[in-house]
């Protein structure tokens, strides 16, 4: 009786995350499902489930290739900070060179939300403050999470999917 509890116990520690996934260089959906793989291997994190793939049409710096996105559902122990650096080990293990924002990219990995955590921190914000003005966000995320708060506006996901003004291209491919 006492190993079910703790088993239970140890089924539910952690807090749900979900990871925006884009890639625009390289077989950019073969560097999104690698991501996802890489996540689900990773001992800090349980992958829960994934969105499908998107196609989208780049938004800020709009002369480069179409991005692939999705969003993955993790549970984790890490902090939100740890988490951080989890997905930028990811992203440089998998080649990822830092150049001009909003520009090419053959890996990036973003924290959406953080369960119902608010970070306001230089170098790290949750929820992602791109995250209620970008389709290519929205929609997978919306496939996963339509019934989530998120917990600045108090506002579901399909709530801002209904108020979103972005109408650039957002094609389901897998
Ligand atoms: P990007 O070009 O989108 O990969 O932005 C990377 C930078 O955004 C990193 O230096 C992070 O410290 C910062 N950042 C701030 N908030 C977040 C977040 N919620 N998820 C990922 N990166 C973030």
């Amino acid at each position: 009786m006492r190993q079910t509890e703790d088993f239970r116990s140890e089924q539910v520690r952690g807090v749900i995350c979900y990871i925006g996934i884009g890639s625009n260089q390289e077989r950019p959906l073969d560097q999104c499902r690698e991501a996802v793989r890489r996540i689900a291997d990773g001992s800090s994190m349980t992958l829960l489930r994934c969105s499908s793939f998107y196609r989208t049409e780049p938004v800020g710096f709009v002369d480069q290739e179409d991005f692939v996105n999705a969003v993955a559902e993790v549970r984790t122990v890490l902090t939100a900070r740890a988490l951080l650096q989890a997905l930028q080990q990811i992203e440089t293990e998998m080649g990822r060179v830092r150049t001009t924002r909003w520009g090419p990219r053959i890996i990036d990995l973003d924290i959406l939300l953080f369960g119902q955590e608010v970070v306001q921190e230089g170098d790290l914000v949750i929820p992602h403050p791109e995250l209620h003005r970008r389709r290519f966000v929205l929609v997978p995320l919306n496939e996963l999470a339509s019934y989530v708060i998120h917990p600045s506006f108090g506002v579901s996901i399909q709530g801002l999917m209904q108020r979103l003004q972005d109408e650039s291209r957002v094609e389901r491919i897998v």
